[in-house]
């Protein structure tokens, strides 16, 4: 079993992280660094410098605070010798995870950047489709209630948290998973609170480089009595009719009918194959980081058009 430390015990960490470690059975948390939490029965410190000055044997950590406090955490695992498992998104900016690779190689150690959703159920199935289509049109749609899913979470709606991308570039990491092409960000509009510093709604135009556009809205604003309109999915039109993945990527549909949904699916399905992965990584010595998502929402913060709206209370 691999010796694993988690850095920042949370949301994510106590609903999925921790269910899929026991699951899939690689990991052994042998200890955790979180200023407020601590796991029952593991050495828990108050940050992770002096996790890793402690007793425990420690060959992996897995940091899962939130992006904007990552980038030091990383750095001083990588210089004891640990492999590195970074929550979605990978970093704050871009060229602290590229330097995050060259330390990671240069120490022999594996990082991975995780990007859950591309391992939900439907996602392979949706690539496969698509490969043997003619797309011409496409739409990305992420729409959540930020009161329900990010309770609380001050980060998220300051420099650096992403705002509605938080969310909304898992939509991304499933789009640029499931498509062959280059995916150019060519019209940004960005609506944010006067009040906060990150965007509560984005509305992209995205151009797929075999010459369709993949119009993209991601919103957090859901009315109350409109939970229905809640929703997570991407369609696209082709020469074999429309094809889409919805709820998150767990269902694949051509021209509404459910062509593929696995019923058997564990609810910890993205995660336990973050963690194989992982495991699979470490025993072959290589590194994962696919930035392709990061840079997209780079690139609608550089081209963002920024309507300021009415300010955010919770
Ligand atoms: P969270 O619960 O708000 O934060 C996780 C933990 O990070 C906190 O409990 C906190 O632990 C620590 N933390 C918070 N602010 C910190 C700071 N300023 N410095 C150091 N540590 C800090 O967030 P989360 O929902 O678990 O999300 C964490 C990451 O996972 C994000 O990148 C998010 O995008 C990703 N993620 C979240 C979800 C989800 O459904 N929530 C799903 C997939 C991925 P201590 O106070 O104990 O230090």
């Amino acid at each position: 079993m691999i010796k694993l430390a988690i850095v920042g015990v949370g949301k994510i960490v106590r609903d999925q992280h921790l269910p899929s470690i026991h699951n899939t059975q690689l990991f052994e948390v042998t200890a955790t660094a979180s200023r407020n939490a601590q796991l029952d029965d593991v050495p828990g410190y108050a940050d992770i410098e002096s996790m890793l000055a402690g007793q425990e044997t420690i060959d992996a950590v897995a940091l899962c605070m939130p992006p904007q406090y990552r980038f030091e955490a990383a750095c001083a695992a990588i210089d004891h010798g640990c492999h590195v498992l970074l929550e979605k998104p990978p970093g704050a900016t871009l060229n602290e995870v590229n330097h995050l690779i060259k330390r990671a190689a240069a120490k022999g150690v594996s990082l991975y950047a995780t990007w859950h959703s591309r391992h939900a159920p439907a996602v392979a199935h949706c690539k496969q489709l698509l490969s043997k289509s003619n797309i011409t049109s496409a739409e990305l749609t992420w729409i959540e209630d930020v009161r329900k899913w990010h309770p609380g979470q001050a980060w998220i709606w300051q420099a650096g948290g992403l705002g509605v991308f938080d969310p909304g570039i898992n939509g991304l990491s499933i789009l640029s998973e499931v498509l062959s092409d280059d995916l150019l960000i060519t019209e940004s509009k960005l609506e944010t609170p006067s009040n906060k510093q990150t965007p509560i709604a984005a509305h992209l135009n995205i151009l797929a480089t075999s010459g369709f556009n993949v119009d993209t809205k991601m919103d957090w604003r859901v009315p109350a009595g409109a939970e229905n309109t809640e929703c997570w999915q991407m369609s696209f039109e082709t020469d074999q009719g429309k094809v889409a993945l919805v709820e998150g990527g767990s269902v694949c549909l051509i021209n509404d009918q459910i062509v593929f949904q696995d019923k058997d699916a564990s609810r910890y399905v993205e995660y336990e194959a973050i963690y194989r992965e992982f495991a699979d990584l470490i025993k072959t010595n290589k590194s994962s980081v696919d930035l392709v998502p990061l840079q997209l929402v780079a690139d609608s913060f550089m081209l963002g058009n920024v309507t300021l709206t009415e300010p955010f209370e919770v």
